[in-house]
């Protein structure tokens, strides 16, 4: 079996997304990506959670052709495979249609960041793609919504900011590998439903500071980061 630990890190990846109440239904799936074998590991399409096993993740290439598995992979695979083409810096890659993420993907408006706890993981607001052309929805449509996020990061780092809101439908988040990518969709969703309530109490609530923002941020990613033990990732 082709890339043990990965698929142990894919298959906690998934499961995590539903302990963290994440998943509603069977909207959710997570990946990882071999980069020196250049192969994805995905979940299977439409196995549940519980009967789940390392052994059904799909490894696929970077254009999403099956190399291994004798189930379908999730039919999102064409968006995280668009995903890790055009963002050489990421490792994994979770969707779900996690509620308060997911309203605000269906109003299309951006996550403003309004403290420190959005700060602390996403260094500027939650972008929204622009909604998808008819022409695009018809045809190929999951590899297609992979293209409208990689537009929506024309002038970001996906490091950056570790999450997009897909119009109409709802969030992707990324990370180093699979299991951050899993937090950082799960802090999506608490700072998605903390910026609802924010502005629930405080309709004219304005963003952080960008110093504030910044120094939250910068203390915990990049170069000079000191948040944390040395060695560790937060
Ligand atoms: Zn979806």
């Amino acid at each position: 079996m082709l890339l043990v630990d990965l698929r142990a890190q894919v298959y906690e990846a998934n499961l995590d997304l539903v302990r963290r109440g994440l998943v509603i239904s069977t909207f959710g799936n997570a990946s990882g990506v071999a980069r020196s074998e250049g192969l994805i590991v995905i979940k299977p399409s439409g196995v549940p959670y519980d009967e789940m096993k390392p052994e059904h993740l799909v490894v696929t290439d970077l254009q999403g052709k099956v190399i291994e598995g004798t189930l379908r992979p999730s039919s999102d695979l064409p968006t995280h495979a668009a995903l890790y083409r055009a963002f050489p810096a990421i490792g994994g890659i979770a969707h779900t249609h996690s509620e308060y993420a997911t309203a605000w993907a269906q109003a299309r408006r951006p996550i403003p960041c309004f403290g420190t706890t959005h700060a602390d993981y996403f260094h500027g607001p939650i972008p929204v793609t622009k909604a998808m052309p008819e022409k695009e929805i018809a045809g190929e449509y999951e590899a297609n919504t992979g293209m409208a996020i990689v537009r929506a990061f024309r002038k970001k780092d996906p490091m950056d900011v570790p999450a997009v809101l897909v119009a109409n439908h709802g969030p992707f988040a990324w990370g180093s590998d699979p299991r951050a990518a899993t937090e950082n969709a799960w802090m999506l969703e608490v700072v998605a439903r903390m910026a609802y309530r924010t502005i629930k109490i405080n309709a004219d609530a304005g963003a952080i500071a960008k110093a504030l923002h910044d120094r939250h941020f910068l203390r915990k990613h990049g170069k000079k980061a000191y948040y944390g033990q040395s060695g560790s990732k937060q």
